[in-house]
């Protein structure tokens, strides 16, 4: 049973869509393109949670031209084929300059990863969000962070923002490296990385390394989908790590070009 302090708490936010201009391209490394954007449009633009999401909106390819959904009064976006959306994590927001970070995977096929790779300077995309911020209180002490490189920008703000006290181990399957996307927190960190070559998954890393103790323990995982069913299987299974504990999220699903969340919990 989880004390009602360990509880994380969901804030919501007003839905608003926004245009958001291309300031900057910095390439990480030959995998991740780091955007900042800017934009009047951001002048209220809040993000409260470590692992919040935006919805950004592509144009069609071959076209500059946006097209943006209607939102219905549910606060989802009005089902419109010519409407091509994504998710993706606000990895840092400055308030005073009003310039948004977003770091995109490039992989191989997809509108999102095509229009990163191609990105310059005075383009334009719509976003959407965040709808809500997923707050995790800070008497959970123990973060045990798993992910693959969409999850890297949530990860490290995630670490950037805990305290001294605060322990973190982290496990990752990514093609980025310390030196590419590096991560700093002020918590006692241990990052794990699955072995290149060899083939390793997370879920054989998951295995092999010690983990936290699971009192005050947050468990956060974000990959392919059915990578993070079989790791928060495993850890309900065989780590006995209550369900109420873990936060799981499928961020993109092979095969298929999805573009929900895909909460798995
Ligand atoms: C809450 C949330 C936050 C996210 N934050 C980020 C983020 O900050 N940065 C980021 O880069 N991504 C992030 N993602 C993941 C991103 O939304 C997906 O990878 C998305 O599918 C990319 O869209 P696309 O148009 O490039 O490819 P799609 O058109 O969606 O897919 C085309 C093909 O590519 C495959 N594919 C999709 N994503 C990947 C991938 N990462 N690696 C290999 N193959 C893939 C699909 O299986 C499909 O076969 C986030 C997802 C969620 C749900």
């Amino acid at each position: 049973m989880t004390s009602t302090e360990h509880i994380p708490a969901k804030i919501r936010h007003p839905l608003r869509l926004r245009r958001i201009e291309v300031a900057e391209i910095i390439p990480l490394s030959s995998t991740m393109q780091r955007i900042v954007f800017k934009g009047d449009d951001l002048h209220d633009f809040v993000t409260a949670g470590t692992d919040d999401h935006v919805k950004l909106f592509f144009p069609q390819p071959g076209s500059d031209e946006l097209i943006l959904p209607e939102i219905g009064a549910d606060r989802s976006a009005v089902h419109d084929p010519r409407v091509i959306a994504r998710d993706y994590t606000p990895r840092r927001f400055d308030e005073e300059q009003r310039e948004l970070i977003i770091d995109f995977v490039l992989h191989e096929e997809g509108p999102a990863t095509r229009w990163a790779a191609q990105a310059r300077k005075g383009q334009i995309l719509g976003m959407g969000g965040p709808k809500a911020s997923h707050i995790v209180p800070d008497t959970l002490t123990r973060h045990l962070l798993i992910g693959d490189d969409t999850a890297l920008p949530a990860i490290a703000r995630t670490l950037e923002t805990l305290p001294p006290n605060h322990r973190a181990v982290v496990l990752l399957d990514t093609r980025e490296t310390e030196k590419s996307y590096p991560l700093f927190s002020h918590a006692w960190m241990e990052v794990h990385r699955c072995q290149k070559g060899g083939d390793e998954t997370l879920h054989a890393l998951l295995r092999h390394v010690v983990l936290p103790a699971t009192d005050k323990l947050h468990v956060w995982i974000a990959a392919e989908i059915s990578v993070v069913r079989t790791l928060r299987d495993h850890l309900v299974n065989e780590e006995a790590v209550p369900r109420a504990q873990i936060r799981a999220a499928g961020y993109w699903r092979r095969g298929d070009d999805d573009d929900t969340l895909a909460d798995v919990n």
